[in-house]
């Protein structure tokens, strides 16, 4: 891969993971991509001995990208300052039960090549996007797939949940393919950009504050009602100056109401 694919390859997230062999055995595979920047959220074993048991199979270039990452305590913190995050699952049917009916995930989970296609998009964009791995045992959970901008998944034909390396892998690869992040393109202007994911968040806390004290929605409904007003607001694609807008919608509410 050239230096200037690999500079924009995606940002790879490994949430919770159990293994330190399985860190490593991803942390070659970006190397072997091109990718570079890494985020651990609450690994279950890390620093120390288990640096060590991960340098083995990351190989001196990936044990390099080991030792750059980021380590954060949750998944909102790594998601905040990005624009695009793509979960990745290996299960189809549970996660479309969770969040079942039209405009749930059943309608937006992609393939690997469509996958690719959006981190293209968002690198020729210059917007900073990540791939988000889940434990080895049970996968990311419902809320952090909620998190996420899109799903995907790799189709398989017989069991279909990889070693979690080999699904780094293999979408690192399918973004090669695509070139992904040759960014050619001027940035958008400041104040007409997408906003983050972490932006997006601060708004949703907002409105369902103002909400809660306008009584405007039940309690026991703001789970549905929140996660309505996201899918609502992610087919509107925010811009920043959008963003502002409703924030000081906000701020007015807050300021004005008794
Ligand atoms: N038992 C878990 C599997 C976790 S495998 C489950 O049923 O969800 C660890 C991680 O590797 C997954 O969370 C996902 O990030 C990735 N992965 C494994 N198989 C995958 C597949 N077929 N498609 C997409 N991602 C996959």
């Amino acid at each position: 891969m050239s230096e200037q694919a690999a500079n924009t390859a995606p940002a790879i997230i490994l949430v919770r993971p159990r293994l330190p062999e399985n860190i490593g055995m991803a942390a070659r595979a970006m190397a072997n991509m091109g990718a570079r920047a890494l985020t651990l959220v609450s690994p279950l074993r890390w620093g120390g001995p288990y640096l060590e048991k991960a340098a083995a199979p990351a190989t001196p270039k990936g044990l390099e990208i080991l030792r750059a990452a980021t380590i954060c305590s949750s998944l909102a913190e790594a998601l905040a300052p990005l624009h695009l995050a793509l979960g990745t699952t290996a299960r189809l049917s549970g996660v479309a039960a969770g969040h079942g009916g039209d405009g749930g995930w059943r309608n937006r989970v992609l393939t690997p090549a469509e996958a690719a296609g959006e981190l293209y998009a968002a690198g020729r964009q210059n917007l900073a996007a990540a791939l988000v791995f889940g434990p080895e045992d049970t996968g990311l959970e419902n809320d952090e797939i909620e998190q996420c901008s899109h799903l995907v998944n790799i189709p398989t034909f017989g069991l279909s949940s990889l070693n979690l390396a080999q699904a780094v892998l293999l979408l690192l690869y399918e973004c090669s393919k695509s070139g992904a992040g040759n960014a050619e393109e001027m940035p958008e202007r400041q104040n007409r950009r997408p906003v983050t994911l972490g932006e997006e968040r601060l708004l949703l806390d907002s409105l369902r504050a103002e909400l809660a004290r306008l009584d405007a929605i039940p309690a026991d409904r703001a789970p549905w009602y929140m996660r309505s007003l996201r899918r609502f607001l992610r087919r509107r694609e925010l811009r920043r100056h959008e963003f502002d807008l409703l924030m000081g919608l906000c701020r007015q509410l807050r300021h004005k109401l008794p």
